[in-house]
């Protein structure tokens, strides 16, 4: 009997073993911390001293978001600002969980200053090994200098 629950046990522990383990990785990853802990959706486009570290906020007119902004994560201090509809384009995709944190599609580049390159899931900042070098020179067949002349100013 004792030896029939050991081996109940040990078939216990090694599903739960099998089941913590992420897919097409052998190792346990940790996930970084949540960085933006809820999307605040608001009428009103605010100022860019009016969006404060770590605040991710959705402008919202009649049901469609129209512009996301953000202070960059990696605390350079610049606010980022996305368009979310047409006719913009590029443009970005927010969603919002249950627990009210956001992710954003696709990533971000910022195509000045820090060079900052990431993505938000859930409220997590997932940075690029790329991050911090321009996307002309990272990327030079994907981006060109020229795209700033499209008003994006991210
Ligand atoms: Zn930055």
């Amino acid at each position: 009997m004792w030896n029939l629950l050991k081996t109940l046990a040990a078939s216990i522990g090694m599903r739960f073993s099998r089941r913590n383990r992420r897919p097409n990785t052998g190792e346990a990853r940790t996930l970084p911390g949540v960085w933006f802990d809820r999307a605040t959706v608001v009428e009103k486009t605010p100022s860019n001293a009016a969006v404060v570290e770590k605040h991710f906020v959705v402008v919202r007119y009649k049901d469609k978001f129209l512009w996301a902004l953000f202070k960059c994560p990696c605390r350079c201090g610049e606010v980022v600002s996305l368009p979310l509809q047409a006719p913009h384009s590029p443009r970005w995709s927010v969603s919002i969980n249950n627990a009210g944190r956001p992710s954003l599609y696709p990533s971000v580049w910022r195509n000045k200053a820090c060079m900052s390159h990431f993505w938000i899931e859930d409220g997590r900042v997932f940075w690029t090994l790329d991050t911090g070098m321009a996307p002309w020179i990272a990327k030079p067949t994907l981006y060109h200098r020229q795209d700033r002349r499209d008003g994006l100013d991210v």
